[in-house]
Order: structure tokens, then sequence, then C-alpha cells
């Protein structure tokens, strides 16, 4: 700002006019990036026993940001070390209600430090600060505050069980919610008591690190979280560990199956949060001005890096020439650009080997004879970037109509009949997500119960809630996080017989 007012040489008043327009310098402002960071190992901030290192980027530039370590096998094995020593040195044994204020004061400590978390993680993955402000911190306190909740009534939850926790926790995590995805998996497995060595994404382990910072500023014993940045290779060597007693995954099909077999046998527990292809079902009757928003941000949401993304519109042919007009329109009036202005609706792509991913899929699409549309609209010079955009004239074989692409991009086909709608939108190996837009209450059951997917949404999308159990079925995965039965996959039940 400053430069900006003595160039100008206008004075206050417009530099604060000016300010509106370029919100991103004040907010870059309230984070501190160090240079380097070490990797949490038993409470202290360490550097990996060979040095190792990786540039993490800023993906609205494509300008490095900073250091992060790369762990390698010895200090996977100082990890899990160190998160046994807490386990059994004392987390285990604490009494359930004590437990529970560790992780209140987290949940409370994320609020307290919300607009920084906020913009960090929309510095770090290039999501907007509107979502990351509104929607990533906040669920991920609303997450702790969840659990906190649960640690002292596991054995009300469990009526007949004794209940003990797993003890030590792998749990590797992806890009697209950095900080989301950690409170996914941090707050049952420590509200449980387990211990923890969490492997954030190469390309987001900013806010996991920070988080390190609250947990530390919490008390949290020294071990109960460790956290091991670095690439692929740190993330296959915490589960070829085999001291831990259960890993937790969350990302893309093809790594989930490979931790599958490797773990098969082993005794190691396991739960995958996999890829998705959700279908996005509107039917004639339903109310096009809300099904059009819902559309939208069940795809154009976090870029589209969302597993549960609604990436397939399924639309009633009566319907179809009308809804994709308006949508068209809308999608006229999506802001892409900066993610730090809060006017932003889509922001950067997350790496730029995200983006060439997303560019060879559209341009398959387009060569194999699918039409593509995209709003008339400018990019940004620097960074990775990607137009909203709708591929139509799909005959359904296409790679593009079948693969997780997980970006904004949204395929769409008509249907005639409610079979012909289910037939379509189960015509994946995925099943994550899906949603119904229709106006009749009996159509919404006889979709829901005939869509293979964990989740469906009716007249809405995206809708989260800590105490709602997360999940796919078929190739998206098994297990569940949030609720109840999210709980269940980070203890040990046995029948108590009396
Ligand atoms: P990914 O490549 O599978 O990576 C996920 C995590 O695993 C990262 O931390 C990654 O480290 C690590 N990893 C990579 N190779 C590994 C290996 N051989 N062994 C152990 N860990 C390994 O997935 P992504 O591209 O980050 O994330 C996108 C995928 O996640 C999408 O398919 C999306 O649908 C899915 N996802 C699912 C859910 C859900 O709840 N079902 C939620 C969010 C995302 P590096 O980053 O260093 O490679
Ligand atoms: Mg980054």
């Amino acid at each position: 700002m400053t430069t900006t007012r003595s160039e100008t040489g206008t004075g206050e008043n417009l530099a604060e006019t000016f300010s509106q327009y370029v919100p991103s310098i004040e907010a870059r402002d309230i984070v501190t990036i160090k240079e380097r960071y070490g990797l949490l190992i038993g409470g202290e901030e360490r550097q990996p026993r060979d040095g190792g290192s990786l540039t993490t980027i800023e993906p609205s530039s494509g300008e490095p940001l900073a250091e992060i370590a790369e762990a390698g096998k010895a200090d996977v094995d100082d990890a899990v070390t160190a998160a046994r020593a807490a386990f059994e040195g004392g987390w285990r044994d604490l009494s359930p209600r004590v437990r529970a204020k560790y992780v209140f004061r987290l949940a409370r400590l994320i609020q307290d430090r919300a607009r920084e978390l906020a913009v960090l993680e929309s510095i770090d993955g290039g999501k907007p600060i509107r979502e990351s402000r509104d929607i990533d911190i906040p669920l991920s306190a609303a997450h702790f505050f969840y659990h906190a909740g649960w640690a002292d009534k596991l054995e009300y939850a469990m009526p007949g069980m004794r209940v003990e926790p797993l003890g030590v926790v792998g749990q590797i995590i992806p890009w697209n919610f950095p900080l989301l995805m950690a409170a996914w998996k941090l707050a049952p497995a420590l509200a449980c008591g387990n211990t923890v060595v969490l492997k954030p994404a190469e390309t987001t382990s900013l806010t996991a690190l920070l988080l390190g910072e609250i947990v530390q500023e919490a008390d949290f014993p020294p071990g109960v979280l460790n956290i091991v940045t670095g690439a692929g290779a740190t993330g296959a060597a915490l589960v070829a560990h085999g001291g831990v007693d259960k890993i937790a995954f969350t990302g893309s099909t093809g790594v989930g199956k490979m931790i599958g077999r490797q773990l098969a046998g082993t005794g190691t527990r396991l739960t995958l949060e996999l890829g998705g292809k959700g279908a996005h079902v509107v039917f004639d009757d339903a109310a096009l001005d809300q099904a059009i928003e819902g559309i939208v941000d069940g795809i154009f949401f976090n870029q589209g890096h969302v597993c549960c993304a609604g990436s397939r519109l399924l639309v009633q042919e009566g319907i179809a020439e009308t809804l994709l007009g308006r949508l068209k329109r809308r999608m006229d009036l999506l802001r892409v650009g900066d993610p730090l202005d809060k006017n932003t609706d889509v922001g950067a792509i997350n790496s730029h080997a995200q983006l060439q991913r997303i560019e060879e899929y559209v341009g398959g699409a387009a060569s194999e004879g699918c039409e593509i549309h995209q709003p008339d609209a400018e990019l940004p010079e620097r960074g990775f970037w990607f137009l909203p955009t709708l591929v139509t004239g799909l005959g359904g074989s296409e790679r593009i109509a079948r693969e997780e692409v997980f970006g904004p991009v949204l395929t769409v086909q008509s249907f005639r009949t409610e079979a012909e709608a289910v037939a379509k939108a189960n015509a994946t190996s995925y099943g994550l997500s899906g949603g119904v837009w229709t106006e009749k209450g009996s159509r919404i059951l006889w979709m829901s119960q005939r869509m293979k997917a964990g989740v469906i949404w009716a007249n809405s999308f995206n809708q989260f809630d800590a105490a709602s159990p997360f999940g796919g079925v078929r190739e998206s995965g098994f297990g569940r996080e949030g609720g109840r039965q999210g709980l269940e996959e980070y203890l040990r039940l046995e029948p108590v017989h009396s």
C-alpha cells in the first residue's frame, strides 16, 4: 500500500479506496511464512536426518513460498517411536474428561487463529479466501469441538462394549482441503485416545504445520501429534513401517488400492477415503434457480478439487436446453483470479501438475468429439489457472465421462426416465456422492435408494456436518469420517459379557 500511495501521490483517502481493490496485500501481512520448515517429532521441530527438503509453490504466482522438510524412512521411524512413547507414556491412560479438554482447547485456538489459518490456506493451496474463511477453517474448528464432546462419552455411544483406543495411527491426507482433512483425521483419533503421525500432501503442508504449532500451544504432551512432511515416498514409508496400528488414507483411488494390497493380512487397520465421480441429477420439476446454484457450487467450489464434486450433470431432456443456457450465463458471472480477493469465486489450480492433468482431460474430450464451453474471461498471466468448463456432446464412454478430473470441469448428459437417470448415475466405478433435484419427495427416496454412493444430497449439494458420517462405496473406499460411525474407526471394541 505504501508504494501505491507514494506513486500516485494522492494521499490517504484514495489509498483507502484503492485498498478495496487490492485486499490481497493487507491480508498477506497477517501470516508469517518461514523460509524453511522442519518436521514435528516428539514435540520438537526437527530437520530430517538426511537434510532433504522440497519447495512448496504458491499456485497463484507459480513462485516458491518455502522449503519444507522431506522426511525419509529414519524420520518416519522416529515419528512412530515418539507417537508410541506418547501413547504408552500417558495419553492412553489419561482420563477421557482431560483428553476432551485438550481437544476443546485446540478447537478454541483454531478459532482464535482463524484469519491467519484462512489466509495461509489460500496462499499455499490457491483456494478463494471466501471459502477458506467461511468453510475450511470454521468446519475444522467444528470438527474438533464435535469430537471433544465425544471423548468422555464413548462408553455410552457403544453400549455393551469395552472401548479402547487403537494405539498409534498413521494418517495421510491430500491437498484439496489441507487443514480440513487434517481435522477430519486428527479430531476423532485424538478424542478416542490414539496418538498420530500425520503426513500432509507435498504441495500443501503449511497449514498442517501451523496446526502442529497450535497443538504445541494447546500444551498437548510431546509425541501425541507428529508431522512428517514430504512427497509420496514419505507416505509410502509410513505405510511400510509396520509399527502403526492403523493407516487412515485420503487420496487417489490408485494409491489407495496400492496401500490396501500392501496392508492386506498384516492386521493393521485401514480406512480409505478415495476419489469420486459424483452424479448431479436434475429432474424437470426442480426449482431451477436453486438447482443452478447447486450445480455451480457442486463443481466450481474449490476449483473442483473436491472428492465429492458433482462432476457429472444429468439433466432431464425436457429442460436440458433451458438449464444449459442459464448455467452458461451463471458461469459468465464467476470471477476467476486472486485467491486472496474476497470477491473471487474460483481460485488457482493447486499445482502445475494438476493443471496439466486437467488440460489433458479437456483436450482429450475435444479430440473425442465433445463440445467445450468456457466463459469469455481473462486469466492472470502468472500462476496456474483453468476456466470453469462445460463439456457436452458426450456418448458416455469418453475418458472424461468416466475418470475423475479433479478440476472445474462439468460433463453434461441428458436422460428421459428415472431408471435411465439411475443407470447413468451408476455408470462409474466410483461411489462417493450424488445429488438429486426434484420437488417430489418419493422420487428423492426412490433415487437415493438406487444411486450407489456414500452420500446423496437432495435439493442441495456439498453440505458437511461433523455429526454426519462421510465416506464411499465401491472404488471410493471404505470407512466413515464423522458421526458415531467415524469414532468406531479409531477404537478397538470388545463385547463385554457379564
Ligand atoms: P494422492 O496422490 O493419492 O495423495 C494423497 C496423499 O498420499 C498425499 O499426502 C501423497 O503425498 C500421499 N502419497 C502419494 N503416494 C503415496 C504412496 N505410494 N503411499 C502412501 N502415500 C502416498 O492424492 P491427491 O492427488 O493428493 O488427492 C486427490 C485425491 O484425493 C482425489 O482422488 C480425491 O478424490 C481424493 N480425496 C478423497 C476424499 C474423500 O474423503 N473420499 C477427500 C479428499 C480427496 P504427496 O502429496 O507428497 O504425493
Ligand atoms: Mg503450495
